[in-house]
């Protein structure tokens, strides 16, 4: 049965990380990583998370199934988060949303829905570079994949005029895959005046917004990071599709808390909508599992937690801003190539300028492992290890 079965080749990331968990040299660091750890290297528990979960252990509740759309609260809940709680979209009944597993399965069952309704022509553009399982995602579910210019090699930062170019180029139809914020890999993002102006061109050339938001509270906090989702919810567009995820936000990656929001014209086209989300997730994986999402339900739905955790939030932003101007500024005190860059970029990731060679370089003489495109996680910084880093940089790029 299986003979001719070939060998479905790793996923780089994890390859590199087992590479890194197989060096022996002490002092080694692993910059390659797609998680938030704290100034100790560990990865987060938000207390307002525990707080939540020791009630619920000490609640000792029944084990039912979800519904197949999730946690009723949780959605709701996603919901005002998104799109504000004064939201008219809400209002109107205009969102259909369910509880995906992470952001991954939202991503998954949207293309696996927008594919039936697309047909054989169903293609999607999505941004260069972007993260990979994007296209692995959207290929896996009959996609033809587009790209369009994004990120510009020289400055460091977002290549608009060919961005605008490339989307204005698209058939009607084709939908767009854009990240909300902190995109990943490179850390570079539109601002508010660039959203509006993407959002226009979307809506002139009838293109799908397919908004990804896997870092919300990551660079400025949950409310300016929602900006984009924001203006396209008031730009009158009639459709649009939201994939969030709570990984990083609520450190809670192995949990797989996310979710899908799809947004119609009117009520009777979200109903429509998530009756059909519901059929996709129902053949895929029946439905979601509970412990994350009531988790994140239970911090969401209480004024003070959702205080608290939004402060637990933002110091995991100031971390990260911390080690960004601190990297920077050692590598200015080092005599290195300017790195200011770094600074304006946001979120966990950092798309360094750093060379396939220059990355090789500093795992095999320096023990710090990057990805070869050059992405480092900032998040990965801390204290302990900012000296070396900023060394081995400074040596491999002068
Ligand atoms: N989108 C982007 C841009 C991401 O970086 C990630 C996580 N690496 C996801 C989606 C998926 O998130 P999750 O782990 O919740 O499935």
């Amino acid at each position: 049965f299986f003979a001719s079965v070939e060998m479905a080749p790793g996923d780089p990331i994890l390859g590199l990380t087992e590479t890194y968990l197989a060096d022996s040299r002490p002092g080694k660091i692993n910059l390659g990583v797609g998680i938030y750890v704290d100034e100790q290297g560990r990865i987060p528990l938000l207390p307002t998370v525990h707080e939540v979960e020791q009630a619920l252990v000490a609640a000792g509740r029944p084990r039912g199934y979800l519904p197949i759309d999730g946690l009723p609260a949780y959605n709701q809940l996603t919901q005002q988060l998104l799109f504000g709680a004064e939201s008219p979209l809400l209002a109107e009944g205009r969102v259909a949303t369910a509880q995906t597993i992470g952001g991954s399965a939202a991503l998954r069952v949207a293309a696996d829905l927008l594919k039936q309704v697309a047909g054989t022509g169903a293609r999607i553009a999505i941004s260069n570079p972007s993260w990979g399982n994007h296209h692995a995602v959207f290929r896996t579910a009959g996609f033809e994949l587009l790209q369009y210019r994004y990120y510009d090699p020289a400055s460091h930062g977002l290549d608009f005029a060919g961005m605008l170019e490339d989307l204005g180029k698209l058939e009607p139809g084709t939908v767009v895959l854009l990240h909300a914020c902190c995109h990943n890999p490179t850390g570079v993002d539109l601002d508010a005046a660039q959203w509006q102006q993407v959002i226009a061109l979307l809506q002139e050339r009838r293109l799908l917004p397919f908004i990804d938001m896997a870092y919300q509270g990551f660079d400025q906090g949950i409310e300016p990071d929602a900006t984009a989702v924001r203006l396209l919810a008031a730009s009158g567009s009639e459709a649009f599709v939201v994939a969030n995820s709570y990984s990083k936000s609520f450190s809670l990656y192995g949990e797989r808390v996310g979710a899908l929001s799809m947004i119609g014209a009117d009520r009777g086209e979200a109903t429509r909508l998530l009756s059909k989300i519901k059929q996709t997730i129902r053949a895929n994986y029946s439905s979601p599992s509970a412990h994350g999402a009531s988790l994140v339900a239970g911090v969401l739905g209480s004024t003070e937690l959702r205080a608290r955790w939004e402060q637990e939030l933002g110091e995991m932003r100031a971390r990260i801003h911390a080690m960004r101007a601190g990297f920077v500024d050692k590598l200015a005190a080092l005599g290195a190539p300017d790195f200011s860059f770094i600074n304006k970029q946001a979120g966990m990731f950092s798309y360094s300028g750093l060379s396939e060679a220059q990355v090789r370089r500093l795992r095999d003489e320096y023990a710090i492992y990057a990805l070869d495109s050059g992405r480092i996680c900032v998040a990965a910084l801390n204290r302990g290890n900012l000296d070396a880093v900023a060394a081995a940089v400074a040596a491999v790029s002068g």
